[in-house]
């Protein structure tokens, strides 16, 4: 058993790993290459329990914690980093209607059920974190708000039935709107290639004088807010070092040079043993980090989140590299399937928050002056 997770916790690790293993793995190649929303994994997620792992059982949730949420995204990078980080957008975003029960009754059900797919547009042309720019998003008009702006790379764009829009409001307090699919004023045909993480038809949103009731609107009180995002994009990225790393294992046992397999070149087999230790390294930041938030020790929390995802994040791009490069030519052919680790785990160092702005986040937090904190 793993020294961090409880026997409940190993027990759901075990199902997300059959899940990858059994029906999440063939598709894999596929998810990627043809870069549409596999709608039956989302529905199998939601019926493995792991969309509602995050909420409470009133509302058909699993009321579980981050760690939990983490350890099935981390299962499911191995085999599909792409598919992983659309489904931490799906576990994650609802979380936001927790803030007024009748929003979450209405709207959380058929969600965590995965008979409805949500996105979260927050990333406007100006910068997702910065916010001195940002223009108004959303007025008010009598009992309505009228939203207008852009929303730019939001994962699960054409899937989606529910938006979970975030942005300012006049009053320049950040808001959160929920907007269904098919309401007039958002023009939402604009589908980005991104280099990877493929697998949920991301793009923009432009809302053009887009009408919601005050209903569905909160006002969203960021201020105990760990970055459990950034915590779920970094066990993505961990998933992701550990799926192409299991590959390169394999590959190098079997692969030959001289007649011997290469795994018995030194150089070649601390290569192994570094990437061994990054890997466990990054795994044991990050669940130190989700552990502390179990324990209500927040601010400790947030720096350790802040610090997991940069060095999660960027070990999983150093160990992609290192993968691709020990497959040789093969590894720089798509064919193979260990390219795509590359591509979504420069992904994950983009997703949610960058690494500079990180950095800069830890340093507000160290207390170096001027140092904002954007993530
Ligand atoms: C796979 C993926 C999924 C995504 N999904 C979504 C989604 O669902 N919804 C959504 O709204 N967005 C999504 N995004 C967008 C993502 O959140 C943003 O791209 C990301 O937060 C960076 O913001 P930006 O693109 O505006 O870059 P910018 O903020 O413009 O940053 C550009 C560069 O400048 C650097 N920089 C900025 N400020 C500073 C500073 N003060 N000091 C030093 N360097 C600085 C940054 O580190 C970065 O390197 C996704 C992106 C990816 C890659």
């Amino acid at each position: 058993m793993s020294r961090f997770l409880t026997e409940e916790q190993e027990l759901i690790r075990k199902v997300a790993r059959e899940f990858t293993e059994n029906e999440v793995k063939p598709r894999a190649m596929e998810i990627d290459k043809a870069n549409d929303f596999p709608f039956d994994l989302h529905k199998r997620c939601g019926e493995l329990g792991f969309l509602g792992v995050l909420f409470p059982e009133s509302v058909g949730g699993l009321g579980q914690s981050f760690t939990t949420a983490c350890v099935i995204c981390e299962e499911i990078a191995k085999e599909a980093p792409g598919f992983a980080i659309s489904l931490f957008v799906s576990m994650a975003a609802p979380t936001f209607m927790l803030a007024k029960p009748e929003l979450a009754m209405k709207y959380v059900p058929d969600l965590i059920a995965g008979n409805k797919v949500c996105c979260t547009p927050i990333t406007p042309p100006e910068g997702s974190t910065n916010h001195a720019e940002w223009g108004v998003f959303g007025k008010r008009d009598g009992n309505d708000w009228v939203l207008n702006g852009t929303k730019l790379y939001i994962t699960n764009t054409r899937a989606a039935d529910i938006f979970i829009c975030l942005g300012l409001t006049e009053d320049y307090q950040m808001g959160c709107w929920i907007v269904e699919k098919g309401t007039p004023g958002v023009e939402d045909n604009h589908v980005e290639r991104k280099m990877g993480c493929a697998g949920n038809n991301s793009g923009t949103y432009v809302f053009n004088n887009c009408r919601v009731s005050n209903d569905n609107f909160i006002v969203l009180n960021m201020e105990g807010d760990v970055g459990g995002g950034n915590a779920l994009c970094a066990s993505v990225a961990l998933g992701c070092a550990e799926g192409v790393f299991a590959k390169t294992l394999e590959f190098v046992k079997v692969r030959t040079r001289g007649g011997k397999p290469l795994a018995t070149k030194q150089a070649v087999s601390h290569r192994l043993a570094r990437m061994y230790a990054q890997i466990e390294g990054g795994r044991s930041m990050l669940y130190e980090a989700t552990r502390l938030v179990e324990e209500g020790r927040l601010q400790e929390a947030k720096i350790l989140i802040n610090a997991s995802k940069y060095t999660v994040t960027e070990m999983a791009v150093d160990v992609a590299r290192q993968c691709v490069q020990l497959h040789g030519g093969m590894g720089y052919c798509e064919d193979a399937g260990i390219a795509r680790y590359l591509r979504d785990a420069m992904g994950t160092t983009i997703a949610d928050c960058t690494p500079d702005l990180h950095l800069e986040s830890i340093a507000f937090q160290l207390g170096c002056p001027e140092a904002e904190m954007p993530c």
